[in-house]
């Protein structure tokens, strides 16, 4: 008998995808060209399903200070940012940070999953509560539960069951923090982060927000949700990630509170870790420096996701609530999902299935996601592709000519 007979219903449906060719879990690109395309053997592939927003993952200067710190540093630490693991590098990238958001102090961990983990674990003890929207990511779920603080899931978006939640909760001991998104990374919808920071005020509970698919994206400058929407002094603690907007890998934290840096010797997914190489931590200060000085890019972005939405719209696929750069159709069921990602992938353009748990509500979602660096014409290409599938397939109505023949 073997240790995995309990997956033995998911073995038999991933075995089905195998068969059926249509695994997206299996897919290696061979050679990626650029930002915006790879290749899968000898087929180029157009990437509409990435989370590389500024694309920033070929910008000469972020690419040029990475093989400059691998030369003069080498290609990895070997260690813990509290023992051999602390460079220049990594202290500049955290003061860089620091400064973009204007906050005291910035942390930065080796992923923005081990961010969440290692930052909710450790603000969160065992008598405090943990107020978590319902849709978050599974890393806050993952901190929650590492800390064994008392976890209250409120509903998605929904500042009055919040409200509700921390009533109920009335004057019962212990610290209340809330921890909501920016851009939810499934549907695209972005937190209503006024009426939460209002809640917030309201209740004495801290906010902590989740930056990861709004960082480079929304903002005057950049910086996020809590920039756009004028919050940002109502937040404690933003996290968020380098491997979206800023085309590498890496997580960070940022606050004001004082004693901030306790969390290095509390936060065991920063402690009990290697450090990041020092490639990545110079390509990550790079294309901060690109996000701050070239707000172009965010222009181009957020071009491109309404043409892509509203293009979708048009069509008749049921989308996502906002034009943000996630764009996922909602499918009515995973078979659907995954015979429409196949047909896409054939036809050469490689999008996302999104499936429970992952997915909000129990959805089915073909999850697509736009860049600055998409020219219009690759946008055009992937709807009319969306356009061929989602009639072929009869999830969309057909186009006007074909009616009338
Ligand atoms: N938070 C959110 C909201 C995310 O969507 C993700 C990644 N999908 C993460 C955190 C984790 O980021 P990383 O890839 O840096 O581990």
């Amino acid at each position: 008998m073997s240790l995995f007979h309990k997956f033995a219903p998911l073995r038999a449906a991933y075995d089905r995808l195998e068969s059926a060719k249509s695994n997206p879990f299996n897919v290696a690109f061979d050679r990626v060209l650029s930002p915006t395309e790879a290749r899968i053997g000898d087929r180029e592939i157009l990437l509409l399903g990435t989370n590389n927003y500024l694309g920033l993952t070929y910008d000469p200067a972020v690419i040029a200070r990475a093989v400059e710190a691998t030369e003069m540093f080498g290609t990895g630490t070997t260690g813990s940012r509290i023992a051999n693991g602390s460079y220049d590098g990594h202290k500049r990238l955290e003061r860089a940070l620091a400064d973009f958001y204007g906050r005291k102090h910035a942390m930065v961990f080796s992923t923005g999953y081990q961010a969440n983990v290692g930052v909710l674990s450790a603000l969160a003890g065992k008598n405090d509560h943990l107020l978590l929207d319902a849709d978050c990511h599974a890393s806050i779920y993952d901190g929650s539960r590492l800390g064994h603080a008392q976890v209250t899931r409120f509903r998605h978006n929904d500042p009055d069951d919040l409200a509700n939640r921390l009533r109920r909760l009335g004057d019962t001991p212990g610290d209340k923090i809330v921890v909501v998104e920016g851009i939810y990374s499934m549907l695209g919808d972005a937190a209503p982060l006024r009426e939460f920071a209002a809640v917030k005020r309201e209740w004495g509970a801290y906010l902590v927000v989740d930056e990861a698919h709004s960082l480079g994206v929304l903002g005057q400058t950049g910086r996020g949700l809590a920039e756009a929407e004028a919050v940002e002094a109502d937040v404690d603690f933003i996290v968020g990630t380098f491997s979206k907007s800023l085309g590498g890998v890496g997580g960070f934290c940022v606050g004001d509170m004082e004693g901030f840096d306790i969390l290095r010797v509390v936060s065991r997914p920063y402690m009990f870790t290697a450090s990041l190489p020092p490639s990545v931590i110079a390509a990550a200060l790079e294309a901060l420096h690109q996000l701050r000085t070239r707000p172009i890019l965010r222009e181009r972005l957020m071009d491109n996701a309404r043409q892509f939405y509203y293009g979708l719209a048009d069509l008749g696929f049921n989308l996502g609530p906002e034009p943000n750069p996630v764009v996922s159709a909602i499918m009515p069921d995973p078979e659907t999902a995954f015979a429409f990602w196949s047909r896409l992938l054939d036809a050469g353009l490689y999008t996302n299935v999104s499936l429970p748990p992952a997915t909000p509500k129990g959805l089915a979602l073909l999850r697509s996601s736009v860049g600055a660096a998409h020219t219009p014409d690759q946008i055009d290409h992937a709807l009319s592709l969306f356009a061929e599938v989602g009639r072929a397939m009869g999830l969309i109505a057909p186009a006007r000519a074909e009616v009338r023949a």
